[in-house]
């Protein structure tokens, strides 16, 4: 089970995205799928580069797009394991509808976003996650924008697992991918994943100091939906560890009447000869 391939990643040395990556690979790998039974869906940016790095089904969408790529393959084919993944910008700018959505419908997916705080790919401006004051080409006098906080948004959505993590800290990072694969529905899985090219400010070295893991909290429980709206807007956001997770909700395949488990591709088609031509026929 390698999934690793022979393409190597044109990230800039140092980039967070090197990890998720890693991270990725590892956790395709602990929960014991093989290559083919995983499909990796990305949108643009240099996060949305990841589909191809990796040894599985890949596809690199269109800007904003992963979302809904990933669920109409989870519903083609639900035996595959999806993953999406895309940065700040892809998913929390044009995206966000989508990600909405996609969080509320609660489709078996993973969806892991690499959050730089930055549009790294086109030579940095501002992103919906860039802190007030934020100064790049884009905003040359510092953003007059508020921080957009995805933790409160996926939970004000009706998120079934929502969990955070930072590129530097590889085996969380890794468990909470094998969790969020595990999970029967949508998983969120927002990354500290550092721009060292375009971003100075939100180093390795900020986010260090200010992240807070789940893990200095010893009583608090996951399935508790408020605890955990709390502890985001206690920790400004700045939370990593699994947040919240509801496995009560049935994912939104086992909710449609009559969805088999296999593929489309495998399924009897159940018309007859003469229904498929009529039906080929009003096509013609
Ligand atoms: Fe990573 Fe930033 Fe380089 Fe893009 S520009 S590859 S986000 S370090």
């Amino acid at each position: 089970k390698d999934f690793r391939n022979n393409v190597k990643p044109n990230w800039c040395p140092g980039c967070g995205d090197f990890s998720i990556q890693a991270a990725i690979q590892r956790a395709a790998a602990n929960v014991g799928l093989e290559p083919e039974q995983l499909a990796v869906i990305s949108g643009i940016g240099c996060s949305g580069r990841i589909s191809g790095y990796i040894n599985a089904y890949g596809l690199h969408g269109i800007h904003g797009r992963a979302l809904p790529i990933a669920q109409g393959v989870k519903l083609a084919n639900r035996e595959l394991t999806v993953i999406a993944s895309g940065g700040d910008g892809d998913g929390f700018a044009i995206g966000m509808g989508h990600t909405i959505h996609a969080i509320r419908r609660n489709l078996n997916i993973t969806y892991i976003v690499m959050d730089n705080q930055i549009y790294g790919l086109t030579k940095g401006q501002t992103s919906p996650r860039s802190a007030e004051g934020f100064v790049t080409k884009s905003t040359p006098e510092g953003s007059i924008e508020s921080t957009l906080s995805p933790l409160e948004i996926a939970m004000s959505a009706g998120a079934t697992f929502v969990a955070q993590s930072f590129s530097s800290d590889l085996k969380q990072l890794t468990a909470l991918i094998e969790a969020g694969i595990k999970h029967e529905g949508f998983s969120l899985i927002n990354v500290f994943s550092p721009c060292v090219t375009f971003n100075k400010i939100n180093t390795y070295d900020w986010f260090k100091e200010r992240v807070v893991n789940l893990e200095q909290f010893p009583d608090y429980d996951a399935t508790n939906r408020i605890a955990a709206m709390n502890k985001i807007m206690e920790t400004e956001g700045m939370l990593t560890g699994l947040i919240y997770q509801n496995t009560e909700r049935k994912s939104y395949e086992d909710m449609i009447p009559g969805f088999q488990p296999e593929a489309l591709a495998k399924q009897d088609l159940a018309l007859s000869q003469d229904q498929f031509d009529s039906l080929l026929a009003e096509f013609k």
